[in-house]
């Protein structure tokens, strides 16, 4: 699923984010950095251990990362030459949780720019163990990028689902919102 908004190309496909070949992938980390299951043990798992040296170095400086915020590191073993790591909230039903789930979206496009980065990889984040119902965490991510996408422009946003399900409720959203190609 394609579609584009302003210059860039926001395509939705189901697959695994730590194969893809972009610039950047973003990891829904812990809040300690710590590595864990879900999609980041399989990005620590497939990226091999200097990621988690770049992130015992970042811990060492600045503790861990709280919700909404990211830091970067490099790629490792992934085809990916960067991992940005955004720490979603954990979800309460609280009026937080769609603010800062898209801090998470927003930082990471920050980061990326920043970078250089022209091609970035989003699982959907805090939709797993953090249990986020993704009908509710999908738009939010979906207008988190496209309204980062004026200060942070980048040539190719892609959202990795995981299940078919997923992938279902992201082609809907975006097809409704963008030019389809
Ligand atoms: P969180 O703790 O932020 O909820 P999880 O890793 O538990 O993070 O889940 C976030 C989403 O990532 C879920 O939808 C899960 O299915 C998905 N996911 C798990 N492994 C991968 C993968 N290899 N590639 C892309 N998405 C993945």
């Amino acid at each position: 699923m394609k579609a584009k908004f302003r210059d860039t190309l926001v395509t939705a496909l189901l697959g695994d984010i730590t194969v893809q070949d972009v610039d950047g992938i973003v990891n829904a980390a812990n809040s300690r950095l710590a590595g864990g299951g879900g999609v980041d043990g399989a990005i620590h798992a497939r990226g091999g251990p200097a990621i988690m040296r770049e992130l015992d170095v970042i811990r060492a400086r600045q503790g861990g990362c709280p919700a909404g915020q990211a830091v970067i590191t490099g790629g490792g073993n992934l085809a990916a030459r960067y991992v940005i790591h955004t720490v979603g909230p954990v979800y309460g039903g609280r009026p937080s949780d769609p603010e800062l789930l898209a801090a998470c979206y927003t930082n990471s496009l920050r980061l990326a720019h920043g970078r250089g980065l022209r091609t970035l990889a989003f699982p959907s984040i805090s939709t797993g163990a953090y249990r986020y119902p993704i009908e509710a965490a999908a738009p939010v991510a979906i207008a988190a990028v496209l309204a980062a996408l004026a200060p942070y422009p980048l040539a190719e946003i892609r959202f990795v689902l995981h299940s078919a399900g997923d992938y279902g409720i992201y082609s809907r959203l975006l097809a409704a919102e963008g030019r389809l190609q």
